[in-house]
């Protein structure tokens, strides 16, 4: 990576789609040189073009692919652990152990891996900031969701406690917890079921990435010494995980 050595980087996990790719466009915007990592690279390519960032390819759950990631970037003054996501909806009684993997892998040990390489980088920048995308799954559980709700759980207690174990370094910790967001992320959780990913946002209005990206690049703009630790963003039409108003 050839950028001048005074320039602001921003690295995005997760960012071919969704919150993500939206929160790449914002901190672009705000000066960032932004590093795009994910593992469609295709996609990942064409959203750097426009913004004038970086793509490369990763793959959170592989630690040669944090690795080799990792190595090549010269600074990181912010970080943004988005990739994550959710695999189906089922009871204990018949969970998915390979769902429960998958959601375990990407939500927490892959958030660990990243943040960790890239921790003495965040604290040389001499104004770091490391932004976690939890979820509101992150604190409070519902019926057929322990999978992904005990996973987000544990990712916010990894960033939570980050928080006080380097409280004293140069380096500010956001959480953000989003409710109902209209991304890739339904569909992914019912692999691939587009009538099935629909429905959950029937006969409500969602937030966007957009509205996520927009609270990230506030954080992100705040003066040194101002943290935001915790930010639950929901629509309108969302009390909590699971009770909506709908007009369908
Ligand atoms: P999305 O559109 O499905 O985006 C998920 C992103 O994660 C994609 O860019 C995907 O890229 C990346 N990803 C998945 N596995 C990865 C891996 N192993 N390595 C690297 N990247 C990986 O969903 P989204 O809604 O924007 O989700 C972003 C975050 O918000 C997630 O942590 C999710 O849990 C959280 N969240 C979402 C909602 C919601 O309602 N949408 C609500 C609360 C929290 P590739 O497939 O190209 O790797």
């Amino acid at each position: 990576m050839t950028i001048s050595s005074n320039t602001r980087i921003a690295v995005v996990t997760g960012a071919s789609s969704g919150i993500g790719e939206a929160t790449a466009r914002t901190l672009a915007k705000q000066g960032f040189h932004v590093v795009v990592g994910a593992r469609r690279l295709d996609r990942l390519e064409k959203i750097a073009k426009e913004i004038e960032g970086t793509a490369l390819e990763l793959d959170i759950t592989d630690q040669d692919s944090v690795d080799a990631f990792t190595a090549v970037l010269p600074r990181v003054d912010v970080l943004v652990n988005n990739a994550g996501g959710a695999k189906g909806l089922a009871q204990i009684i018949d969970a998915d152990l390979d769902d429960w993997q998958w959601m375990w892998d990407t939500n927490v040990l892959g958030t660990l891996r990243v943040t960790k390489a890239l921790l003495p980088k965040l604290i040389e920048s001499g104004d770091g900031l490391i932004v976690t995308v939890t979820s509101i799954a992150a604190v409070s559980i519902y019926d057929n969701g322990s999978g992904y709700t005990a996973a987000k759980h544990a990712q916010a207690a990894l960033h939570r406690t980050l928080r006080g174990e380097l409280l004293g370094k140069p380096v500010r910790f956001t959480e953000v917890l989003p409710g109902a967001v209209e991304t890739e992320f339904s569909l992914v959780r019912f692999d691939g079921d587009q009538e099935r990913a629909e429905k959950v946002y029937e006969g409500i209005t969602p937030l966007v990435a957009m509205d996520i990206a927009e609270v990230i690049g506030f954080a992100a703009s705040r003066p040194s010494h101002v943290n935001l630790d915790q930010i639950l963003v929901r629509p309108r039409d969302q009390a909590d995980a699971t009770r909506f108003h709908r007009t369908t």
